[in-house]
């Protein structure tokens, strides 16, 4: 069997960011990276392909060209941890041993998850900017008119807001083809509010009122039926008082009452996130919660992001349990932490470094130029760079940050975050 002093399961935004951070600290280090992948995708920039301002092939460069220099690329799949026995089982049979465990294979899209989905899209004006953003542009050029739904599923999601950021390029491309007039935006959303920090939620709140957007919380999607064009939903409100539906002017989205507390909303668009959960060879592995609301994803310390039952074992990315929203900002700031607790352990050096605060953020693209930064930790806590918020007030809807998404984040991404110096 193979052995490397640090293996790492996962070459996306998390696996090489702390691949090259800690090759930057020592490069004599032994590191393999198993990863099965062709392409490394820059996947924020998808919203922007979605609604045609970001060309696809910007997005993508091959994995051997962000493997950083000094690394054994495994290109497998990894099919079992066990963290007992310190190695890695390969969908090959093969086993690697190691010395310390990196664990960030990301998110896993089930189709599966509600039914008519897999069916239904990349056909009939169903599209998601998780799967093909192209299509989604595609479906966007072509509305008639009509009833345009927006949703997401009750799973966690990798960017929480990426739903609604191509529902106000939407609005915007709406208007600018003059089908505004003839077009019901509608945001159907299991959560209560339309983002869960209340200083960005009182902006959005303004975007909906402007273009109108009907808003429908406590909408559980059960299913999608794409030859009627109707997307079905559970109200989940334990009391009426709760079924507060924004900018509906009696019902005139004609959505019908089909069962107790199931609605059906007829589409002529609809973009959704599919549901997502954690690989599942990270759900069937003992490193993962084997209880509980976070059964599944994987269990480590929410601010050193170490194993709690095994010390050479570290996690993180949009795989671990952790309270905040899974997002290539959020593993800027636990990168760090991971590659220094890591080292820790390596070096016996007593205390880790509980330095992950739950920091993420979410670029709230809410029309084409037009940008909201939303910086939140633990328990929905607002933040900020300390940089951007002494020049900007990054509540309300700005133009340098529209250049930021579109130019800025993503050198910042290639050039440094993969590179391992930011
Ligand atoms: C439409 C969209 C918009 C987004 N917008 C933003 C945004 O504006 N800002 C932001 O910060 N984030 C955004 N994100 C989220 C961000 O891209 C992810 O949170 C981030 O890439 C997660 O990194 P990760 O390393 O956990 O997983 P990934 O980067 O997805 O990498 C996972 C890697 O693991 C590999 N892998 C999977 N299974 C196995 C296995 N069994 N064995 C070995 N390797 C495996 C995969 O091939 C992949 O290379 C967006 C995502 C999407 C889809």
């Amino acid at each position: 069997m193979k052995k490397h002093e640090i293996v790492i399961i996962g070459g996306g935004t998390g696996g090489i960011t702390v691949a090259s951070q800690l090759l930057r600290k020592d490069s004599k280090l032994d590191i393999a990276i198993i990863d099965p992948a062709d392409k490394h995708i820059y996947q924020p920039a998808w919203t922007l392909v979605g609604a045609g301002t970001y060309d696809l092939e910007k997005t993508i460069r091959s994995e051997a060209s962000v493997m950083p220099e000094g690394v054994t690329w495994i290109k497998e799949f990894a099919s079992d941890i066990q963290p007992d026995e310190n190695k890695v089982v390969l969908k090959s049979g093969d086993e690697i041993a190691y010395g310390y465990l990196v664990v960030a294979p990301g998110i896993q899209m089930d189709m599966d998850g509600i039914p008519g989905l897999k069916e239904a899209m990349g056909k009939g004006g169903v599209c998601s900017n998780y799967v093909d953003p192209e299509y989604t542009w595609k479906v966007l050029q072509e509305f008639k008119g009509g009833n345009a739904l927006f949703t997401q599923p009750a799973t966690p999601i990798k960017c929480g807001g990426a739903p609604q950021k191509i529902m106000y390029l939407a609005a915007d491309h709406f208007k600018k083809i003059g089908v505004a007039d003839k077009t019901n935006i509608i945001y159907a959303t299991p959560g209560s509010v339309i983002f869960g920090v209340k200083d960005f939620a009182k902006t959005l709140m303004k975007v909906v009122n402007r273009h109108g957007i009907v808003l429908k919380y406590f909408h559980k999607l059960e299913r999608i039926d794409p030859d009627e064009k109707k997307a079905y939903y559970r109200l989940t409100a334990t009391d009426d008082s709760q079924c507060i539906s924004v900018n509906d002017d009696n019902g005139h989205i004609g959505e019908e009452i089909v069962g107790d507390a199931m609605m059906a909303i007829k589409y002529d668009m609809l973009h959704l996130a599919p549901p997502q959960s954690a690989p599942d060879f990270i759900k069937e592995c003992k490193l993962a919660h084997q209880e509980g609301p976070n059964k599944g994803w994987m269990n480590i310390d929410i601010n050193t992001l170490q194993s709690p039952d095994y010390a050479n074992v570290f996690g993180l990315g949009d795989a671990a349990a952790l309270p905040t929203a899974k997002t290539g900002a959020a593993i800027r700031k636990q990168a760090p932490v991971v590659v220094e607790n890591l080292l820790h352990v390596m070096k016996n050096e007593g205390q880790l470094n509980p330095g992950y605060d739950g920091y993420s953020s979410c670029p709230l693209v809410t029309g084409y130029g037009k940008m909201v930064l939303a910086e939140f930790g633990y328990g929905n806590k607002r933040m900020s760079d300390p940089l951007i918020s002494k020049f900007v007030d990054t509540t309300k809807e700005q133009w340098s940050m529209w250049m930021l998404k579109k130019y800025g984040l993503p050198f910042m991404y290639w050039d440094l975050m993969l590179k391992g110096k930011a």
